[in-house]
Protein backbone atom coordinates (compact mmCIF):
# COMPACT_ATOMS: atom_id res chain seq x y z
CA UNK A 1 0.00 0.00 0.00
CA UNK A 2 0.92 3.51 -0.65
CA UNK A 3 0.32 5.01 2.75
CA UNK A 4 1.48 8.36 1.83
CA UNK A 5 -0.47 9.03 -1.47
CA UNK A 6 -4.20 9.82 -1.62
CA UNK A 7 -6.26 10.09 -5.16
CA UNK A 8 -9.10 12.00 -5.22
CA UNK A 9 -11.13 13.72 -7.59
CA UNK A 10 -13.56 16.79 -7.22
CA UNK A 11 -17.40 16.87 -8.50
CA UNK A 12 -19.06 20.41 -8.50
CA UNK A 13 -20.98 22.48 -10.53
CA UNK A 14 -19.63 25.17 -12.21
CA UNK A 15 -19.01 28.22 -9.58
CA UNK A 16 -19.52 26.28 -6.78
CA UNK A 17 -16.19 27.46 -6.22
CA UNK A 18 -13.79 24.37 -7.19
CA UNK A 19 -11.00 26.71 -8.38
CA UNK A 20 -10.89 28.60 -5.27
CA UNK A 21 -10.92 25.69 -2.67
CA UNK A 22 -7.66 24.30 -4.82
CA UNK A 23 -5.99 27.45 -4.57
CA UNK A 24 -6.91 27.85 -1.01
CA UNK A 25 -5.41 24.28 -0.40
CA UNK A 26 -2.26 24.91 -2.73
CA UNK A 27 -1.64 28.43 -0.11
CA UNK A 28 -1.42 25.86 2.54
CA UNK A 29 -0.31 23.16 1.23
CA UNK A 30 3.13 21.30 2.88
CA UNK A 31 2.31 23.97 5.99
CA UNK A 32 1.04 21.84 8.55
CA UNK A 33 3.77 20.04 10.45
CA UNK A 34 4.30 19.71 14.01
CA UNK A 35 5.05 22.22 16.14
CA UNK A 36 4.75 24.88 13.89
CA UNK A 37 2.98 28.38 14.17
CA UNK A 38 -0.16 27.56 11.69
CA UNK A 39 -1.57 30.67 11.31
CA UNK A 40 1.73 32.49 10.92
CA UNK A 41 2.56 30.24 7.96
CA UNK A 42 -0.48 30.94 6.29
CA UNK A 43 -0.38 33.99 6.22
CA UNK A 44 3.54 33.86 4.59
CA UNK A 45 2.68 31.44 2.46
CA UNK A 46 -1.02 33.32 1.43
CA UNK A 47 1.52 36.71 0.62
CA UNK A 48 3.64 34.44 -1.55
CA UNK A 49 0.96 33.19 -3.69
CA UNK A 50 -0.82 36.02 -4.06
CA UNK A 51 1.51 37.57 -6.24
CA UNK A 52 1.24 34.52 -8.75
CA UNK A 53 -2.61 34.30 -8.43
CA UNK A 54 -3.78 31.09 -9.94
CA UNK A 55 -6.69 31.10 -11.92
CA UNK A 56 -6.89 27.71 -14.27
CA UNK A 57 -7.48 24.88 -11.79
CA UNK A 58 -5.29 22.46 -13.92
CA UNK A 59 -6.54 19.28 -14.78
CA UNK A 60 -3.74 17.57 -12.02
CA UNK A 61 -2.66 18.58 -8.90
CA UNK A 62 -0.99 17.87 -6.08
CA UNK A 63 -1.34 19.43 -2.32
CA UNK A 64 0.60 17.90 0.59
CA UNK A 65 -0.56 17.62 4.36
CA UNK A 66 2.12 16.28 6.46
CA UNK A 67 3.66 13.82 4.74
CA UNK A 68 0.87 13.12 2.30
CA UNK A 69 0.85 13.49 -1.34
CA UNK A 70 -2.94 14.44 -2.11
CA UNK A 71 -3.33 14.08 -6.23
CA UNK A 72 -6.39 16.48 -6.83
CA UNK A 73 -7.87 15.59 -10.24
CA UNK A 74 -10.32 17.28 -12.06
CA UNK A 75 -13.32 15.67 -13.33
CA UNK A 76 -15.65 17.55 -16.38
CA UNK A 77 -18.87 19.12 -14.32
CA UNK A 78 -21.27 16.79 -16.72
CA UNK A 79 -20.29 14.94 -20.08
CA UNK A 80 -21.87 13.82 -22.88
CA UNK A 81 -19.24 10.86 -22.53
CA UNK A 82 -19.08 8.40 -20.42
CA UNK A 83 -16.14 6.89 -21.22
CA UNK A 84 -14.23 10.51 -20.47
CA UNK A 85 -15.95 10.52 -16.62
CA UNK A 86 -15.22 6.75 -15.87
CA UNK A 87 -11.61 7.22 -16.84
CA UNK A 88 -10.93 10.10 -14.72
CA UNK A 89 -12.71 8.18 -11.70
CA UNK A 90 -10.78 4.93 -12.21
CA UNK A 91 -7.80 6.82 -11.38
CA UNK A 92 -8.82 8.04 -7.72
CA UNK A 93 -10.09 6.52 -4.72
CA UNK A 94 -12.51 9.16 -3.61
CA UNK A 95 -14.86 12.13 -4.37
CA UNK A 96 -14.85 15.63 -3.19
CA UNK A 97 -18.37 16.55 -3.74
CA UNK A 98 -18.69 20.45 -3.58
CA UNK A 99 -21.65 22.08 -3.23
CA UNK A 100 -22.69 25.46 -2.63
CA UNK A 101 -24.22 26.30 0.64
CA UNK A 102 -27.67 28.38 -0.50
CA UNK A 103 -27.85 26.93 -4.34
CA UNK A 104 -27.68 23.29 -3.22
CA UNK A 105 -26.59 20.32 -5.60
CA UNK A 106 -27.61 21.06 -9.36
CA UNK A 107 -28.55 18.45 -12.13
CA UNK A 108 -25.75 18.37 -13.83
CA UNK A 109 -23.12 16.94 -11.30
CA UNK A 110 -25.98 13.91 -11.32
CA UNK A 111 -24.11 11.82 -13.78
CA UNK A 112 -20.70 12.10 -12.66
CA UNK A 113 -21.76 11.42 -8.91
CA UNK A 114 -23.72 8.38 -10.08
CA UNK A 115 -20.42 7.16 -11.62
CA UNK A 116 -18.52 7.55 -8.59
CA UNK A 117 -20.77 5.91 -6.67
CA UNK A 118 -21.29 2.95 -9.08
CA UNK A 119 -17.49 2.65 -9.12
CA UNK A 120 -17.23 2.50 -4.95
CA UNK A 121 -15.36 5.44 -4.69
CA UNK A 122 -15.61 6.84 -0.94
CA UNK A 123 -17.35 10.63 -0.75
CA UNK A 124 -16.81 13.17 1.50
CA UNK A 125 -18.97 16.49 1.05
CA UNK A 126 -17.91 20.11 1.03
CA UNK A 127 -20.48 22.50 1.37
CA UNK A 128 -19.06 25.77 0.69
CA UNK A 129 -19.71 29.25 0.45
CA UNK A 130 -21.45 29.53 4.33
CA UNK A 131 -20.90 33.05 4.47
CA UNK A 132 -23.22 33.29 2.01
CA UNK A 133 -26.45 35.57 3.96
CA UNK A 134 -28.51 32.94 1.57
CA UNK A 135 -27.01 30.09 3.06
CA UNK A 136 -29.43 27.24 3.71
CA UNK A 137 -26.66 24.61 5.04
CA UNK A 138 -28.81 21.91 7.04
CA UNK A 139 -31.17 22.46 4.16
CA UNK A 140 -28.61 21.93 1.33
CA UNK A 141 -27.26 18.67 3.66
CA UNK A 142 -30.79 17.20 3.43
CA UNK A 143 -30.59 17.57 -0.05
CA UNK A 144 -26.91 16.04 -0.66
CA UNK A 145 -28.29 13.40 1.48
CA UNK A 146 -31.53 12.85 -0.62
CA UNK A 147 -29.55 12.75 -3.91
CA UNK A 148 -27.63 10.15 -3.02
CA UNK A 149 -30.06 8.04 -1.67
CA UNK A 150 -31.94 8.84 -5.06
CA UNK A 151 -28.80 7.53 -6.67
CA UNK A 152 -28.41 4.52 -5.25
CA UNK A 153 -25.57 4.98 -2.70
CA UNK A 154 -24.63 2.10 -0.35
CA UNK A 155 -24.62 2.42 3.61
CA UNK A 156 -20.98 3.40 3.73
CA UNK A 157 -21.79 5.64 0.93
CA UNK A 158 -24.58 7.44 2.67
CA UNK A 159 -22.13 7.84 5.72
CA UNK A 160 -20.63 10.14 4.19
CA UNK A 161 -18.60 13.07 6.48
CA UNK A 162 -19.90 16.47 6.30
CA UNK A 163 -16.92 19.58 6.22
CA UNK A 164 -18.21 23.28 5.97
CA UNK A 165 -16.19 25.69 3.89
CA UNK A 166 -15.61 29.45 3.08
CA UNK A 167 -13.20 28.72 0.30
CA UNK A 168 -12.52 32.36 -0.46
CA UNK A 169 -10.89 32.37 3.19
CA UNK A 170 -9.17 29.06 3.17
CA UNK A 171 -11.27 28.05 6.23
CA UNK A 172 -13.14 24.64 7.34
CA UNK A 173 -14.87 23.46 10.04
CA UNK A 174 -16.52 20.48 11.11
CA UNK A 175 -19.18 22.29 12.87
CA UNK A 176 -20.55 25.29 10.70
CA UNK A 177 -21.71 27.00 14.39
CA UNK A 178 -18.18 27.43 14.88
CA UNK A 179 -15.71 28.73 12.02
CA UNK A 180 -12.66 27.38 11.06
CA UNK A 181 -8.98 28.71 11.33
CA UNK A 182 -8.00 27.44 8.17
CA UNK A 183 -8.42 23.81 5.72
CA UNK A 184 -6.78 21.88 9.07
CA UNK A 185 -10.40 19.88 9.07
CA UNK A 186 -10.33 19.29 5.44
CA UNK A 187 -7.02 18.12 4.87
CA UNK A 188 -8.23 15.71 8.27
CA UNK A 189 -10.91 14.50 6.45
CA UNK A 190 -9.34 13.75 3.50
CA UNK A 191 -6.57 11.96 5.19
CA UNK A 192 -9.06 9.69 7.30
CA UNK A 193 -12.04 8.90 4.87
CA UNK A 194 -10.01 8.02 1.92
CA UNK A 195 -7.81 5.19 1.30
CA UNK A 196 -5.12 5.29 0.27
CA UNK A 197 -4.20 3.57 -2.90
CA UNK A 198 -4.14 -0.72 -2.60
CA UNK A 199 -1.00 -2.46 -4.47
CA UNK A 200 2.53 -3.15 -3.93
CA UNK A 201 5.59 -1.35 -4.83
CA UNK A 202 7.49 -4.48 -5.41
CA UNK A 203 5.13 -6.21 -7.44
CA UNK A 204 5.76 -6.36 -11.03
CA UNK A 205 4.49 -3.20 -12.75
CA UNK A 206 0.97 -2.44 -13.92
CA UNK A 207 0.04 0.93 -15.00
CA UNK A 208 -3.36 1.91 -16.90
CA UNK A 209 -3.00 4.48 -19.60
CA UNK A 210 -6.04 6.94 -18.57
CA UNK A 211 -5.13 9.26 -20.97
CA UNK A 212 -2.67 10.47 -23.82
CA UNK A 213 -1.39 14.31 -24.24
CA UNK A 214 0.47 15.60 -26.94
CA UNK A 215 3.62 17.66 -25.31
CA UNK A 216 5.12 19.52 -27.86
CA UNK A 217 8.81 19.37 -25.70
CA UNK A 218 8.23 15.81 -25.21
CA UNK A 219 5.74 14.19 -27.68
CA UNK A 220 3.09 11.83 -26.65
CA UNK A 221 2.30 11.06 -23.34
CA UNK A 222 0.47 8.46 -21.25
CA UNK A 223 -1.24 9.58 -18.28
CA UNK A 224 -2.15 7.28 -15.56
CA UNK A 225 -1.92 5.29 -12.14
CA UNK A 226 0.70 2.80 -11.08
CA UNK A 227 -1.91 0.11 -10.21
CA UNK A 228 0.74 -1.62 -8.92
CA UNK A 229 4.70 -1.88 -8.82
CA UNK A 230 7.04 1.29 -9.96
CA UNK A 231 7.92 2.85 -13.00
CA UNK A 232 11.39 4.13 -13.80
CA UNK A 233 12.69 6.73 -16.67
CA UNK A 234 14.29 3.96 -19.13
CA UNK A 235 12.54 1.30 -18.38
CA UNK A 236 11.93 -1.47 -20.96
CA UNK A 237 8.18 -2.31 -20.70
CA UNK A 238 5.67 -4.23 -22.79
CA UNK A 239 2.19 -2.33 -23.61
CA UNK A 240 -0.53 -4.72 -23.86
CA UNK A 241 -3.74 -3.53 -26.29
CA UNK A 242 -7.16 -4.72 -26.10
CA UNK A 243 -6.52 -7.45 -28.12
CA UNK A 244 -4.02 -8.29 -25.61
CA UNK A 245 -1.35 -8.04 -28.15
CA UNK A 246 2.14 -7.14 -26.33
CA UNK A 247 4.88 -4.88 -27.35
CA UNK A 248 7.82 -4.20 -25.90
CA UNK A 249 9.02 -0.60 -25.54
CA UNK A 250 11.50 1.71 -23.23
CA UNK A 251 9.76 4.29 -21.24
CA UNK A 252 11.52 7.51 -21.74
CA UNK A 253 10.72 10.02 -18.90
CA UNK A 254 8.52 10.09 -16.19
CA UNK A 255 6.76 12.79 -14.32
CA UNK A 256 4.64 13.26 -11.29
CA UNK A 257 2.27 16.40 -10.20
CA UNK A 258 3.94 18.84 -7.42
CA UNK A 259 1.47 21.82 -6.52
CA UNK A 260 0.30 22.61 -10.32
CA UNK A 261 3.58 21.79 -12.07
CA UNK A 262 5.40 18.21 -13.61
CA UNK A 263 8.24 17.40 -12.03
CA UNK A 264 10.73 14.71 -13.51
CA UNK A 265 11.10 12.04 -11.33
CA UNK A 266 13.83 8.85 -11.75
CA UNK A 267 11.22 6.34 -10.44
CA UNK A 268 7.30 6.64 -9.37
CA UNK A 269 5.92 4.26 -6.98
CA UNK A 270 2.85 1.87 -7.24
CA UNK A 271 -0.53 4.62 -6.50
CA UNK A 272 1.02 7.31 -8.06
CA UNK A 273 -0.50 9.39 -11.14
CA UNK A 274 1.92 9.94 -13.48
CA UNK A 275 2.69 11.06 -17.06
CA UNK A 276 5.45 9.13 -19.08
CA UNK A 277 7.02 9.47 -22.31
CA UNK A 278 8.61 7.34 -24.64
CA UNK A 279 5.82 5.69 -25.63
CA UNK A 280 4.96 6.72 -29.28
CA UNK A 281 1.68 5.04 -30.47
CA UNK A 282 0.08 4.43 -26.93
CA UNK A 283 -3.52 4.65 -26.37
CA UNK A 284 -6.29 5.16 -24.03
CA UNK A 285 -7.32 1.84 -22.08
CA UNK A 286 -3.79 0.25 -22.85
CA UNK A 287 -1.81 -1.28 -20.15
CA UNK A 288 1.79 -0.84 -19.50
CA UNK A 289 3.01 -3.81 -17.70
CA UNK A 290 6.64 -6.00 -16.26
CA UNK A 291 8.23 -6.44 -19.97
CA UNK A 292 8.86 -10.25 -18.22
CA UNK A 293 5.50 -9.97 -16.63
CA UNK A 294 2.91 -8.74 -18.75
CA UNK A 295 -0.55 -9.11 -17.43
CA UNK A 296 -3.50 -6.55 -18.80
CA UNK A 297 -5.61 -4.52 -16.65
CA UNK A 298 -9.30 -4.59 -16.70
CA UNK A 299 -10.77 -2.97 -19.97
CA UNK A 300 -12.10 0.55 -19.73
CA UNK A 301 -14.57 2.64 -21.86
CA UNK A 302 -13.01 4.42 -24.29
CA UNK A 303 -15.50 6.81 -25.65
CA UNK A 304 -18.98 5.59 -25.48
CA UNK A 305 -21.81 8.61 -25.31
CA UNK A 306 -24.25 7.76 -23.27
CA UNK A 307 -28.15 7.95 -23.31
CA UNK A 308 -28.14 10.42 -20.20
CA UNK A 309 -27.41 14.23 -21.40
CA UNK A 310 -28.29 15.83 -18.29
P1 LIG B 1 -15.54 27.00 -9.89
O1 LIG B 1 -16.25 27.35 -11.18
O2 LIG B 1 -16.26 25.92 -9.16
O3 LIG B 1 -14.09 26.72 -10.06
O4 LIG B 1 -15.74 28.29 -8.95
P2 LIG B 1 -14.70 29.42 -8.51
O5 LIG B 1 -13.69 28.88 -7.58
O6 LIG B 1 -14.23 30.15 -9.72
O7 LIG B 1 -15.65 30.36 -7.64
C1 LIG B 1 -16.81 30.96 -8.17
C2 LIG B 1 -17.13 32.24 -7.40
O8 LIG B 1 -17.48 31.92 -6.07
C3 LIG B 1 -15.94 33.18 -7.32
O9 LIG B 1 -16.42 34.51 -7.46
C4 LIG B 1 -15.42 32.97 -5.91
O10 LIG B 1 -14.76 34.09 -5.37
C5 LIG B 1 -16.70 32.67 -5.17
N1 LIG B 1 -16.45 31.87 -3.95
C6 LIG B 1 -15.67 30.77 -3.83
N2 LIG B 1 -15.68 30.32 -2.57
C7 LIG B 1 -16.50 31.15 -1.87
C8 LIG B 1 -16.92 31.19 -0.50
O11 LIG B 1 -16.55 30.37 0.33
N3 LIG B 1 -17.80 32.16 -0.17
C9 LIG B 1 -18.26 33.09 -1.06
N4 LIG B 1 -19.12 34.01 -0.62
N5 LIG B 1 -17.86 33.07 -2.36
C10 LIG B 1 -17.00 32.12 -2.75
Amino acid sequence: MANDIRNIAIIAHVDHGKTTLVDGMLKQSGIFRQNQVVQERVMDSNDLEKERGITILAKNTSVRYQNIKINIVDTPGHSDFGGEVERVLKMVDGVLLLVDAAEGPMPQTRFVLRKALELNLVPVVVINKIDRPDARISEVVDEVYELFFELGANDEQLDFPVVYTIARQGLATNDPDVPGENLQPLFETILEHFPAPQGETEAPLQMLVNNTEYDSYIGRVAVGRIVQGSISSGQQVAVINYEGAVKNHRIGRVYTFEGLERVEVPRAQCGEIVVVSGLEDIKIGETIADKDNPIPLPAITVDEPTLEMT
